[in-house]
């Protein structure tokens, strides 16, 4: 399988996150809000950078403490 691998390696799959305000993908994300979980992890909210401009930011990762 080795053959296999390199002909066609893993590449990791580019970030892309859903911006919450046109609900676009974007490859460029921009961290606007973190929402608190109780039973896991912060969920980040992205914005797109033409949006992220026009959105309040929010406390991010960090800010919290
Ligand atoms: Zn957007």
């Amino acid at each position: 399988m080795s053959w296999h691998r390199q002909r066609f390696p893993l590449v990791p799959p580019e970030q892309a996150e859903t911006c919450c305000r046109c609900g676009k993908p974007t490859r460029i994300p921009v961290p606007v809000h973190c929402v608190p979980r109780a039973s896991g992890p912060d969920v980040i909210i992205y914005a797109c950078p033409n949006c992220a401009v026009h959105l309040v930011p929010g406390p991010l990762p960090g800010e919290l403490k």
